[in-house]
């Protein structure tokens, strides 16, 4: 088999141990691994240079052919090369130069050593608007039977894993529609009639249904719990209200834990908006209470998709002001912005995506065209597989219902052991 990955749609910690568990696993198990860069739009782009020879590295000359780094040393150019891959996101480097035209790069075991500690993606991600379009499908169908790759590993949000299955279910008239023009030959049409595909849930914001937790949700979390650390000293020494902004789109997962393990006075997350006419009533008797029982900090929560019973946003610099007016609390606002994504991964953004990696690399070996396409979860602390379509269904379904204000659904649909 050979087995290509790549990450897509708002990077997230843990995404390189992907690359890593999935190259290392697949080279175990006798395949051959390359990654696409820049995410979907490296699959459409393509190789339009060859190859250029290159050495093995030194430390890896040692070891077996498919254990090397077969043609670049990427993790090393990345750390202390000139940049330019970022820069422009069309080179691909080899030994240190830039090479225009190649995103879809072969790599060996000594590629992706070490990359479990390294925070974002480094084989970078994109939002391709390309890939969107059959053409741009059609191109990036074209792409992975020139290079002979047959099996394909998504790590990205609800989005990627959407894009994921639209291409593996046009797959068979894409490589039709290839053939057909003559781009791509009978006994090509005939290897590649199947792409094997798989999905792992790169997300900061713990949004997908059907797992417990996403890959890059325990390291934001751990950076939120370090923020509101560091707030309480000073919220505490001035006896100040802090309103602090969390990321997380449509979920209140990183806003709900992070108001449990740091201590918040009270949280506001979609799905479970106050009501439109009472809120700022409830919070101001709430911290009122606390304060008289001698609480000499307070700290608010806001998700950043945070809404009312009336789905009227509820901002910041709102709530500041009704702390500010009807308590008479000197109160800030902190948006914490980026620094949530960022930095090493946590020891749980390790294991998981080094766990999921290796399943991954083993559904690809046993998919055939009637299995579907499977989304790499964990549930109860056990690996699963669930259909990838369900999984983005169910978490499209926790939008809808929050629309439609039915938020117990939404809630039960986020947990099926929801109760009121
Ligand atoms: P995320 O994966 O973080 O949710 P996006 O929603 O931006 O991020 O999706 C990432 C990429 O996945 C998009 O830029 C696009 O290339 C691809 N994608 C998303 N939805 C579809 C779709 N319905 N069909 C084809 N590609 C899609």
């Amino acid at each position: 088999m050979k087995l290509a990955i790549l990450t897509s749609g708002g990077d997230s910690a843990g995404m390189n141990a992907v690359v890593r568990a999935v190259v290392k696993a697949g080279i175990l198990k006798g395949c051959e691994t390359w990654v696409v860069r820049e995410g979907y739009e490296g699959l459409v782009r393509g190789n339009t240079e060859a190859a250029p020879k290159s050495e093995p590295s030194k430390t890896s000359q040692n070891l077996p052919a498919n254990y090397r780094n077969t043609n670049i040393n990427l993790i090393q150019n990345l750390r202390f090369g000139d940049g330019d891959l970022l820069k422009d996101g069309t080179g691909d480097f080899i030994g240190g130069r830039t090479i225009k035209g190649r995103y879809i790069v072969r790599v060996g075991f000594d590629d992706v050593r070490g990359w479990f500690a390294e925070g974002g993606t480094l084989i970078g991600t994109a939002r391709s608007k390309t890939f969107r379009t059959r053409e741009g499908r059609l191109a990036a169908a074209y792409n992975l039977v020139k290079e002979g790759i047959d099996a394909l590993v998504v790590c990205g949000g609800d989005g990627s894993l959407t894009g994921a299955d639209v291409f593996r279910a046009e797959w068979p008239e894409l490589i039709t529609a290839l053939h057909a023009e003559g781009r791509i030959s009978k006994e090509q049409a005939e290897a590649h009639s199947h792409l094997k595909i798989v999905g792992l849930v790169g997300s900061i914001d713990n949004d997908m249904s059907m797992t417990d937790l996403t890959i890059g949700a325990p390291t934001a979390l751990h950076r939120i719990c370090e923020a509101i650390d560091n707030i309480n000293s000073t919220a505490a020494s001035h006896s100040r209200a802090f309103v602090l902004e969390v990321m997380g789109r449509h979920c209140g997962w990183l806003a709900l834990l992070a108001g449990v393990s740091g201590g918040a006075d009270f949280i506001f997350i979609p799905e479970r908006p106050p009501p439109h006419d009472t809120w700022e009533d409830e919070m101001c008797a709430c911290i009122h209470r606390h304060r008289e029982i001698g609480k000499r900090k307070t700290l608010v929560i806001i998700a950043e998709g945070a809404i009312d019973s009336n789905l009227n946003p509820i901002h910041a610099d709102y709530v500041k002001d009704v702390l500010t007016d009807r308590l008479g609390l000197d109160t800030r606002v902190t948006t914490l912005g980026h620094t949530q994504r960022g930095g090493r991964p946590v020891a749980y953004d390790r294991v998981l995506p080094t766990l999921q990696g290796v399943e991954a690399v083993e559904a690809l070996l046993e998919s055939t065209p009637d299995t579907p396409s499977y989304m790499i979860g964990v549930q109860e602390n056990k690996i699963i597989r669930v259909p990838l379509m369900e999984a983005v269904a169910m978490t499209r379904a926790v939008a809808t219902a929050i629309e439609a204000k039915d938020f117990d659904k939404a809630m039960s649909l986020r947990d099926p052991e929801f109760k009121e």
